[in-house]
């Protein structure tokens, strides 16, 4: 089968065949049918999170799966699935306490880039052995990985445009409905409106925001954002972001801050954009050797600032419900989608992104 493998940092992918092992107890091989192409993807085709290599990288996955390893019982062959970009492995404490995004087995899986538990890596090319990044390595025509690693939807929903759903849109959606749990009425602020913030501001809208504010430094994303609901928009590049927050919001700044950029600066200023007793949450990544710096006189305001990590979505619940909203026409992920391409041209998907000709792209397998 073909796959795009990474052999070193700021080099192109190489577009390959490699062979892939059976599943083992409780994998599942999937035949992927589409792949979002994430920021995240990105930031570890640059070193900036690190990672062993080679490695298949991708992980907004969707697909049917074609055989299930000895002990699976969740899906069964001919299922369409979504792969998850973060695993929950059911036992540990926050599975236990219903915060799966948080499950203990994530860092592991992230920094080892193999399968859930330390179980191996299932590519190769005769005796060399690929990474699968988040224990997936979706691009690619098919995979093996954990069962507990994907969600299975209904089977008329679209691959192309659900497989969105796998990291970066349930990030933004669930960063203002779990994360940051917007009230209806209330104010809320999102900072960069890429893929992960469009879908904040989509999230936000959904959960009854009563004034929404979407900033960014490209007019076509702005225009997206008011697309999508945004009340207001806001370009850096033409006014103070935190003066015009508070002059929305009659002085006051924000109930909800989401920070969507993955820049350090800007989550200085979303945090600096909510009143006393708001809350800042922080849905991009920025590379893993970044510093911020707050004012601790501001958390005795009662400022709160946190992480999310896939927006705080329990994916067994959230996931299929998210798809039947967008199957019903009331969650228009599909308009995030610029642009498709075939596994071939992954690489100049990335360099579609990096030029920011696209809001989301989708590789189609
Ligand atoms: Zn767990
Ligand atoms: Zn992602």
């Amino acid at each position: 089968m073909k796959a795009a493998v990474l052999y070193e940092p700021n080099t192109p992918l190489k577009i390959e065949e490699v062979e892939l092992d059976e599943p083992q107890a409780n994998e599942i091989l999937v035949k992927l049918e589409a792949v979002g192409v994430c920021h995240t993807d990105l930031s570890f085709m640059k070193g900036e999170m690190p990672v062993g290599m080679p490695i298949v990288i991708g992980h907004e996955g969707c697909g049917i799966v074609e055989k299930i390893g000895p002990g699976v019982t969740s899906v069964k062959p001919g299922d369409k699935v979504i792969s998850m970009v973060s695993f929950s492995c059911g036992q540990c404490r926050f599975c236990a306490e219903g915060r799966p995004t948080r499950c203990t087995e994530n860092v592991n899986i992230m920094m080892m880039a193999e399968l859930p538990f330390f179980a191996g890596k299932r590519v190769h090319k005769g005796d060399q052995y690929m990474h699968q990044l988040f224990g997936l390595g979706s691009f690619a025509e098919k995979c093996v990985v954990h069962e507990r690693a994907v969600v299975k939807v209904r089977d008329d929903a679209p691959s192309d445009v659900v497989c969105l759903l796998g990291c970066g849109v349930t990030t933004g959606i669930g960063a203002a409905t779990n994360t940051a749990k917007v009230r209806p009425g209330q104010s809320v602020v999102v900072y960069g409106v890429g893929g992960v913030g469009l879908s904040a501001v989509m999230g936000a809208k959904m959960a009854g925001a009563g004034n929404l504010i979407a900033v960014a430094r490209s007019q076509n994303k702005l225009d997206m954002a008011k697309e999508l609901g945004a009340d207001h928009v806001i370009n850096p590049n033409d006014e103070d972001p935190v003066a015009k927050v508070k002059e929305l919001t009659g002085g006051m700044g924000a109930d909800v801050a989401i920070e969507a950029a993955g820049v350090a600066s800007v989550m200085e200023q979303s945090f600096a954009s909510i009143h006393n007793g708001g809350i800042c949450v922080l849905a991009g990544m920025a590379p893993m050797t970044a510093i911020t710096s707050f004012a601790p006189f501001e958390f005795l305001l009662g400022k709160t600032i946190t992480g999310t990590v896939q927006g705080d979505i329990i994916a067994s619940i959230d996931i299929p419900r998210l798809v039947d909203r967008y199957m019903e026409g009331n969650l228009p992920v599909d308009k995030l989608i610029t642009k498709t391409f075939s596994l071939d041209q992954v690489n100049e998907a990335f360099e579609a992104m990096e030029n920011k000709e696209v809001l989301r792209s989708v590789i189609k397998i």
